[in-house]
């Protein structure tokens, strides 16, 4: 008798306690929630709509996500690669790596990971600047060069050992990438991950309408308190980077220095873009994209963009009369404000 009436209440007790579960998940509701910090050198702005508050595993995949790609951090994957600590690759590195070969391939040579040690001596990177002469420069340039890296079963093959890379150009908008899909992952369908101006969003905003994203204006900003903007974009779906040369530069004598560099020649790229926005597949595509079209020059930055699949891009150019002038792919805003 005891053992019928357990097997009855015990099934009874089970089914009473999924069916609170269920109720009481039915009840939580989802609402936006904001994280802003710093990271990577630069600002984050995540907000996503979810019955959960996501901030441990959102500050948890960025700090795994420095230990991989950041050069500021001693121990990560790529700086121990640099110093030839190791030569073992990760899942970051692998797909980090991909990418960049192939808009290496696409620009020839224009985006170049491997342009680490140029960067350096002209003082935008993760080592000391140097007194740049142009011997100084030939010698860098020997060790630079994407075509002399390769990955073979996870381990990364140098030609030259002095050779170093700098993801810079291409990490963040890979971060916006893959904290875009943690949050995804966890259920959130409205998310807008911004990491230093490159930008993913999906979805719509907390008063239910499209995210609105802005393409700054570039003008002489060092410590990036001015944000007037250009352009106003009304998004459901996008992701986006862009790439100036308003905001990290300095002036040897009258030359003006800025951190997008020109591996083929070694010297601080002399371009007649002033902000390059690309829009395309991911945001670390659109990232690596953006700095090809700086060191490009707008004549071929828009043939490159116009060839591609899915990318459109937005540029910002100087003028010989020091005026602006856009150029950007027929279809800018027809993609970038798509609603999905
Ligand atoms: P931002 O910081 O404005 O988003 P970028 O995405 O263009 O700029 O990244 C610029 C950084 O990329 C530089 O500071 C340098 O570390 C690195 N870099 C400079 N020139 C190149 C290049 N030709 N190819 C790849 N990386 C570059
Ligand atoms: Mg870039």
């Amino acid at each position: 008798m005891k053992d019928q009436i357990q097997k009855i209440i015990l099934p009874l007790l089970l089914v009473g306690a999924a069916v609170v579960v269920l109720v009481w998940q039915h009840d939580e509701k989802a609402v936006y929630h904001c994280h802003q910090g710093y990271v990577f050198g630069t600002y984050y702005n995540i907000r996503y709509s979810s019955t959960k508050d996501l901030e441990q595993l959102v500050l948890k995949t960025m700090q795994d996500f420095d230990n991989s790609m950041s050069t500021f951090n001693k121990a990560s994957t790529i700086s121990r690669i640099n110093t030839n600590q190791s030569d073992t690759t990760d899942l970051f590195f692998e797909q980090m790596y991909a990418v960049a070969q192939e808009i290496s391939q696409l620009s020839d040579g224009a985006f170049d990971i491997t342009v680490a040690p140029l960067v350096n001596a002209w003082g935008f990177g993760f080592r000391n600047k140097e007194k740049v002469t142009p011997q100084l420069i030939d010698s860098l340039r020997s060790i630079v060069g994407y075509r002399t890296i390769s990955i073979h079963n996870h381990h990364l093959v140098k030609t030259n050992p002095s050779t170093m890379i700098d993801a810079s150009a291409i990490a963040k908008g890979q971060a916006c990438d893959v904290v875009a899909q943690v949050l995804s992952d966890n259920g959130c369908k409205n998310v807008l991950v911004d990491i230093g101006g490159e930008v993913v969003c999906r979805g719509v905003n907390d008063k239910g309408e499209p995210w609105r994203v802005g393409i700054t204006k570039p003008q002489d900003d060092p410590d990036g308190s001015k944000q007037e903007l250009q352009e106003i974009i009304s998004t459901t779906g996008l992701n986006m980077a862009t790439s100036g040369n308003y905001r990290q530069f300095y002036y040897d004598g009258d030359v003006r220095r800025s951190h997008t560099i020109d591996p083929r020649t070694g010297y601080p790229a002399e371009s007649d873009i002033l902000s390059a926005t690309i829009a395309t597949t991911s945001c670390m595509r659109a990232d690596a994209l953006a700095t090809a079209c700086m060191v490009l020059g707008s004549d071929s930055a828009l043939a490159l963009i116009n060839r591609l699949p899915d990318t459109e891009c937005y540029l910002i150019c100087a003028t010989q009369e020091d005026s602006l002038i856009i150029k950007k792919t027929t279809d800018f805003f027809a993609h970038v404000e798509k609603k999905e």
